[in-house]
């Protein structure tokens, strides 16, 4: 039996702890706002030092899936679990059962899906006995492999990036830098050549290299390190967080900043350096939401269905440019326009 309490937290609406020794179960779900809908948010199991830094990451993680999830129109909230454990060595059917049991414990209110750490395995045992689970394979009834479509809601967004920063809104003619060419940057720079786009590449695995040169011809690829410097007109981040910062930004040639990345400022305060440097910033976490967009579309009426799916994921272009006219009129950061943008979103439906 997995051995449930609830931890107060200020500002989030319940934090619950589940402890199970016969499986070496100990997790926190938290469940910062659902006033938009129930709250989504990816399953993390890392080796955290303790409790309290576990409740830190799940606190500071569920916060952002509330923004993510209301930019972005899901029509649901923020909430984010963790497991404290090595993935490589502590897991077991019985310790994602135990998660199971924590995740039943709020009734539908948090739903889970994978994060760093965990697969679609490991979902399958936390859905043996809890229903609130999502991002699925296609077999299980989920919506599959999400990279395809934050590939595509990236796409749509550097759409509405290049038109904000440039005279036309055409790909043709404008060079893009790629970081990283992963699951989700490989069928993003075969849109962006598809309509004309200039790929510059970089990553640190060959064999993505060799995909490159196989399949994007004529592309150009640079070190790892270089792809700072490049001359381009769109530096698109799919690799690493943190990259923006205080030694990158001044190399940094591009007038527009949009890619998949989670977590591309080092800190807060670099999204006003990339401002005052007139660089374009596409918050990453409404640019690459087109992952959490299709999953959530699996508790539309009727179930998943991809068609469905699109023109949600699509609205990520609108997204931005509501970010962008807010941080026009209003003077700030796109970051601190987007937050106002997800805050009024919030607002308007908590009841009155
Ligand atoms: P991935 O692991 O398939 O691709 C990342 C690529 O970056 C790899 O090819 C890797 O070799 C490369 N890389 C690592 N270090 C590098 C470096 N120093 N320089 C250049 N390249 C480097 O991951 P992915 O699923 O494509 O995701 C990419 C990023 O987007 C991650 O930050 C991820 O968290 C984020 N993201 C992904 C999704 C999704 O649906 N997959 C959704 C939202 C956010």
């Amino acid at each position: 039996m997995v051995e449930l309490s609830e931890i107060q937290v200020d500002g989030w609406e319940r934090v619950m702890r589940g402890v199970d020794p016969d499986s070496g179960f100990h997790g926190i779900v938290a469940v910062h706002d659902t006033t938009l809908g129930p709250a989504l948010g990816g399953l993390r199991m890392w080796p955290y030092a303790d409790e309290a830094e576990a409740l830190t990451d799940v606190k500071r993680l569920s916060r952002g899936m509330t923004y993510k999830s209301a930019v972005a129109q899901t029509g649901l909230g923020g909430g984010k679990a963790v497991i404290i454990g090595d993935a490589t060595k502590d897991k077991g059917p019985a310790l994602f059962r135990a998660m199971g049991e924590l995740i039943n414990s709020l009734d539908g209110k948090y739903i889970t899906a994978e994060d760093v750490g965990i697969g679609i395995a490991d979902l399958d045992h936390v859905a043996e006995i809890c229903r609130w689970v999502s991002g699925r394979s296609l077999e299980n009834g989920g919506s599959g492999n999400p990279s395809p479509y934050t590939a595509h809601g990236t796409f749509v967004g550097l759409k509405a990036c290049i038109e904000e920063a440039f005279d036309s809104g055409d790909f043709a003619g404008k060079s893009f830098a790629v970081q990283g060419i992963g699951a989700v940057a490989k069928p993003l720079c075969q849109a962006i050549v598809a309509q004309g786009g200039t790929v510059i590449a970089t990553d640190v695995n060959e064999a993505n290299l060799a995909w490159v040169r196989e399949n994007l011809e004529g592309t150009e690829i640079v070190g790892p390190n270089d792809i700072y410097d490049v001359d381009c007109d769109v530096f698109v981040p799919c690799a690493l967080g943190a990259i923006l910062n205080d030694e990158t930004i001044p190399r940094l040639k591009a007038k527009v900043i949009g890619g998949c990345a989670n977590n591309q400022l080092a800190e807060e305060r670099h999204a006003q350096v990339l401002k005052d440097r007139g660089i374009l910033y596409a918050p990453d976490y409404v640019i690459n939401a087109g992952g959490i967009i299709n999953v959530s579309c699996e508790f539309d009426d009727g179930g998943y269905v991809e068609e469905k799916a699109m023109p949600k994921i699509e609205n990520i272009y609108h997204a931005l440019k509501e970010i962008f006219q807010t941080a026009r009129e209003e003077g700030t950061t796109t970051s601190a326009a987007s937050a106002r943008v997800a805050e009024r979103r919030i607002a308007a439906g908590r009841p009155s």
